[in-house]
């Protein structure tokens, strides 16, 4: 199998080829060895940082900004975003303040404060 993907590592964005054979997966059109484990992990384990907003419960129309401190499979993303839709913090929030504690290997963080 082969596939085409843009490496989205740096602003560079080069066109990467994945051939995929078995157990052998080789990655070509990279301009630095970034692009290389972006190809085989975007073809075998696609991962993502996913960003998203918390309702704070003790503000009127209040939310704060939060994402994953690092990346998390692709397809634990729904399940991720339901988690945080029935979520709801206290102010005050500081930045880097843990929304959810160990969810799909990560924590949810805020990316905001509110006083
Ligand atoms: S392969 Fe390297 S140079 Fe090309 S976009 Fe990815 S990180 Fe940038």
């Amino acid at each position: 199998m082969k596939r085409e993907l843009t490496c989205i590592i740096c602003p560079r964005g080069c066109g990467l080829t994945v051939q995929i054979n078995g157990d052998n997966v080789t990655v070509t059109g990279n301009g630095c060895p970034k692009g290389v484990q972006y190809g085989i992990d975007e073809c075998t384990n696609p991962t993502r940082t996913v960003t998203s907003i918390v309702r704070v419960a003790n503000r009127i129309d209040t939310m704060v900004s939060v994402k994953t401190e690092s990346p998390i499979p692709k397809g634990n993303i729904f399940d991720l975003m339901e988690i945080i839709r029935k979520k709801e913090v206290n102010a005050p929030i500081e930045i880097g303040d843990v929304i959810c504690d160990n969810v799909f290997g990560t924590k949810v963080i805020a990316t905001k404060q509110v006083k």
